[in-house]
C-alpha cells in the first residue's frame, strides 16, 4: 500500500467545506495540486543538482492558479482553508521540497495578509491582485546576527510624511530574486523597542536586493535562500494596519508551521515510498523472503503515520481556533502549534531514515530508483528553519504552568 496521496482524513470537516468556493470541489484542488506535482517532479533532480529555482513548477501553479488559492473568495481567489493549503504542500512536497516549501513560504505570507488586512485598501487591492496575476510573494524575518529570533528586529521603518523606506541585512531570503514582492518585519520607527514590530509589503518596483551570501546549501537548494542587503520604499499605506505580535501569534506561526509541516510530510511519504519500493523488489528477487532491513519500512511507516496524523490534526485544530483571538493566544494553543513544528521536524527525519536504512547502499546513492538522498538532505533543513532549540528554550517557562491531562480524552 502506498502512502496515501493526501494528508487530509476521509471524511471532510464542515469547517473546510464552508471556506471552498462554490462549485469549486476539493477534489478540484487536489488535481490541480498533482498536476503541479507531476511538473515538479519532472524537474526535481535539476533543481537540485544546480541548485536553481523551480520555475517550471512554479510556472505551472500559476497557470492552475495554486498562488491565489487561499485568497477570499470575495477578492477572486477560492477561499481555501488551511487544511487545503497544507495538504497541497503535502502533494508538492512528495515531488519536489523546495516547490513545496516556496508554495509553504509563500501561502504563510498570504494568510498574514488574508487574516489581518481587513480595512486596508491597499492590501485588500493587493490580494486582489495576487490571484488575478497570480504574484509570488517571498518574506524576509531572519535579520542580522539575530538568527531565528522573529519576534525582535533590528531595521527600522523609516517615516517621511506618507512614505517609508527600509533598509535591512537580510540574510535569507528565498526566492528573493524570482518573488514578485516581499512581506517583511522591521521594528515600527528608528525610537521604537526592537520587539515593537510592524509587517510590511513591497512590491518588486519597491525594492532593490544586493545579493551579500550565496545559496550553496545541503538541501532545500531550489529554494534559493540567499542573503541579501535590502532596500525598499513605499507608502505608509504598505505596512499592515495590525500590530506584528498579533499576527505573529494569529497567523504568521501557527500557519507557517503548519505548511511547513505538510511540506516536510511529503518530503517524508517520498521516501517511504521508495523504501517499500525497494523491500518489493527485494523480496521478490528473494521469491517472498523480505529482505533484512525490512523493519525499517515498518519503522518508516509508523513514524510517517503520527507524522501525518500530527500534521492534519493541528491543521483542524488551527481551523476550529481561527476567528477566535483569545484560543489563538493561549499558552496551550501556542504551545501546540509550536510543538507541532518540533515534531513535525522530528517525525519526518526519523521516516527519512528509516527509509534510508531499508533501503541500505541503494539508498545512500545519489543514483537510482531508491536513492534517499535527496530527501534527507532537504528534511535536515527542517529542524533548523527556526530552530527547534530555540524553540524548546522559548517553551521552557510554559512547561512549568499546569500539569499533564486528568483524562486521556482532554
Ligand atoms: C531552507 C530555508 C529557507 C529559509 N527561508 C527563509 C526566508 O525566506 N526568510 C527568512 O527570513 N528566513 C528564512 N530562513 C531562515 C530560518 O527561518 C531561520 O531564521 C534560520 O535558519 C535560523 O538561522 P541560524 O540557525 O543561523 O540561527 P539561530 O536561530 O540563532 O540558531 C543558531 C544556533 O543556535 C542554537 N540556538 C538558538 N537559539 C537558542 C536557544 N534559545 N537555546 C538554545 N539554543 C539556541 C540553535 O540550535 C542553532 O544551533 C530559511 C531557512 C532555511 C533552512
Amino acid at each position: 500500500m502506498n502512502a496515501s496521496v493526501t494528508l487530509r482524513p476521509a471524511a471532510r470537516s464542515p469547517v473546510l467545506a464552508e471556506g471552498l468556493a462554490p462549485g469549486r470541489e476539493l477534489a478540484d484542488l487536489a488535481a490541480r495540486a498533482e498536476k503541479v506535482a507531476a511538473v515538479a517532479a519532472a524537474h526535481a533532480y535539476a533543481v537540485d543538482s544546480a541548485s536553481r529555482f523551480p520555475a517550471e513548477a512554479i510556472d505551472a501553479a500559476r497557470a492552475e492558479r495554486l498562488l491565489g488559492a487561499a485568497v477570499p473568495r470575495e477578492l477572486g481567489g477560492d477561499g481555501a482553508g488551511i487544511s487545503d493549503i497544507v495538504d497541497v504542500c503535502y502533494v508538492l512536497g512528495r515531488a519536489c521540497a523546495s516547490t513545496a516549501m516556496i508554495y509553504a513560504m509563500h501561502q504563510a505570507s498570504v494568510a498574514c495578509l488574508a487574516r489581518h488586512s481587513r480595512g486596508s485598501p491597499w492590501h485588500q487591492a493587493l490580494l486582489r491582485r495576487l490571484s488575478k496575476e497570480q504574484l509570488l510573494l517571498a518574506s524576509s524575518t531572519t535579520e542580522g546576527e539575530r538568527g531565528g529570533d522573529v519576534r525582535n528586529s533590528k531595521a527600522a521603518i523609516e517615516h517621511r510624511d506618507s512614505r517609508i523606506t527600509l533598509e535591512r541585512a537580510a540574510t535569507v531570503i528565498s526566492y528573493g530574486e524570482a518573488a514578485d514582492g516581499i512581506i517583511t518585519t522591521a521594528r515600527r520607527s528608528a525610537d521604537a523597542a526592537s520587539s515593537d514590530q510592524v509587517l510590511a509589503v513591497f512590491l518588486k518596483s519597491d525594492y532593490t536586493l544586493e545579493q551579500e551570501i550565496g545559496w550553496d546549501a545541503l538541501g532545500m537548494r531550489g529554494t534559493c535562500s540567499a542573503g541579501f542587503k535590502f532596500v525598499a520604499s513605499g507608502a505608509a499605506e504598505q505596512i499592515l494596519p495590525v500590530r506584528y505580535d498579533e499576527i505573529h501569534a494569529r497567523t504568521m506561526m501557527p500557519v507557517a508551521h503548519l505548511l511547513w509541516s505538510g511540506a516536510w510530510a511529503g518530503i517524508a511519504a517520498a521516501a517511504a515510498d521508495r523504501a517499500r519500493a525497494f523491500v518489493r523488489k527485494a523480496t521478490r528477487r528473494a521469491e517472498g523472503t523480505l529482505p533484512p532491513g525490512a523493519s525499517h519500512l515498518t519503522r518508516a511507516n509508523a513514524s510517517l503515520q503520527r507524522l501525518r496524523s500530527l500534521v492534519a490534526g493541528a491543521a483542524q485544530r488551527f481551523e476550529l481556533a481561527a476567528d477566535d483571538p483569545a484560543v489563538l493566544e493561549s499558552v496551550d494553543f501556542q504551545t501546540g502549534m509550536n510543538l507541532c513544528k518540533v515534531n513535525a521536524s522530528e517525525l519526518a527525519l526519523a521516516t527519512v531514515m528509516s527509509a534510508m536504512q531499508a533501503c541500505g547502499l541503494a539508498g545512500y546513492r545519489n543514483d537510482g530508483d531508491f536513492s534517499v538522498g535527496r530527501h534527507l538532505r532537504d528534511i535536515l533543513s527542517s529542524p533548523i528553519m527556526i530552530s527547534n532549540d530555540r524553540i524548546l528554550a522559548n517553551l521552557a517557562m510554559a512547561s512549568l504552568l499546569g500539569g499533564a491531562p486528568a483524562s486521556l480524552r482532554d
